[in-house]
């Protein structure tokens, strides 16, 4: 995987997301803030987080997607169940994941951070294929970012977002990390 100087990974499915803007001038990018999201929740596999992504999404498709009418998100990377990476947003643009957050006294973590969203749910395990895609894309980000800290939207947004969630293993990850 290279990285272009947009921030943009070669290798990876590339669908871009309008939504995005610069992050302010001279902004380090040194936060990870890993995330899950199923839509509708707890399926997977479906279109519905691509089109969310890009303002596509049917309103009507579901009961569920009446509370994300006109709700402009987007994250950097997405990593489907069976571990393939997309990216919607370059690493050096802002993408829209966080939210009201604060990651050690400093708020606006999108202005800092890469956001890496795992296709899944708070009441389920992610696969081995999404901890082998999530460490391979976060050691290459390690490598071109000075990336400080990893951490979960739950941590940057306590009492208002739980993901990734109670499944997500942080030794398991931090372990692949040291891998090869
Ligand atoms: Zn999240």
């Amino acid at each position: 995987m290279k990285i272009d100087t947009n921030g943009w990974l070669s290798g990876v499915r590339r669908i871009a997301s309008p939504n995005f803007d610069p992050r302010p001038p001279g902004t380090a990018i040194d936060l990870l803030v890993i995330h899950n999201i199923s839509l509708p929740p707890d399926q997977f596999g479906g279109p519905g987080i691509v089109k969310f992504f890009t303002n596509q999404l049917d309103i009507n498709a579901h009961p569920y997607y009446e509370q994300l009418k006109d709700v402009k998100v987007s994250s950097h990377f997405l990593i489907r169940r069976g571990g393939e990476i997309v990216q919607f947003v370059p690493c050096r643009a802002r993408a829209w994941h966080a939210g009201v957050s604060n990651w050690q006294g400093r708020s606006r973590c999108n202005d800092f951070s890469i956001g890496i969203e795992l296709e899944g749910s708070d009441f389920v395990p992610f696969t081995d294929r999404q901890y082998a895609a999530l460490a391979r894309l976060t050691r290459r980000l390690l490598r071109s970012y000075p990336l400080r800290d990893i951490a979960g939207h739950s941590d940057i947004a306590p009492g208002r977002k739980t993901d990734p969630g109670p499944f997500f293993d942080w030794p398991r990850f931090r372990a692949n990390l040291k891998n090869k």
